[in-house]
């Protein structure tokens, strides 16, 4: 067992790669368009290497319609156009020509039972959910999900997928310098004053 106490503060400060791939997962959601919920999603290989990344967003070459029509909720309209962070990693994988087949998948939440056959069908066989997030959006939709992801469960149990719900700290970025870190927010972001 590795006591925290002894390790050095540039170990302390060093993300794992759980860390590293799920803050990714956070930032690369702010790319979506989507009105109600943004979500980001990794895909990594056995090495760790980054194979893929996507957010949840109308397919290439839809655009939003005059008053975002597409893209409501209110009106159940969201749930025809918009494709999933999951399944958009893996769409773009697929564009690629990449293999997914032994993959690790990082997204914050469990999946939806679409994404969840698609994950077990391009041979994904890790899931990593951040227990954190996973805990902040079971409060915020009072539960409404949790029968789709007692579904999502049995179901990639039985077809051999490890869905493991990991609790982390995500990472805020800093510049580490001559042997001092510093904020990269404050250092490198231009000032509108
Ligand atoms: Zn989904």
């Amino acid at each position: 067992m590795s006591n925290d106490n002894f390790l050095s503060i540039e170990e302390k400060k060093r993300p794992d790669w759980d860390q590293l791939y799920m803050t990714m997962c956070y930032l690369i959601g702010m790319r979506s368009r989507d009105p109600s919920t943004h979500v980001g999603s990794v895909i990594v290989d056995s090495d760790n290497v980054l194979v893929a990344t996507g957010y949840n967003s109308l397919p290439r070459g839809i655009a939003p319609d005059m008053y975002n029509k597409r893209l409501s909720r209110e009106q159940g309209e969201k749930y025809y156009w918009i494709e999933h962070a999951e399944r958009n990693a893996i769409f773009n994988a697929a564009r690629r020509g990449t293999i997914l087949k032994g993959c690790k998948l990082y997204v914050p939440w469990t999946p939806c039972s679409d994404c969840a056959r698609a994950i077990i069908q391009s041979g994904i066989d890790e899931v990593v959910v951040h227990k954190n997030g996973q805990d902040f959006y079971d409060s915020y939709t009072n539960g409404k999900w949790k029968d789709s992801e007692e579904r999502v469960k049995e179901m990639f149990i039985e077809a051999g997928v490890l869905m493991q719900y990991i609790e982390m700290d995500i990472v805020v970025p800093e510049i580490f310098m001559n042997g001092e870190y510093l904020d990269a927010v404050v250092n490198l972001n231009q000032k509108n004053e």
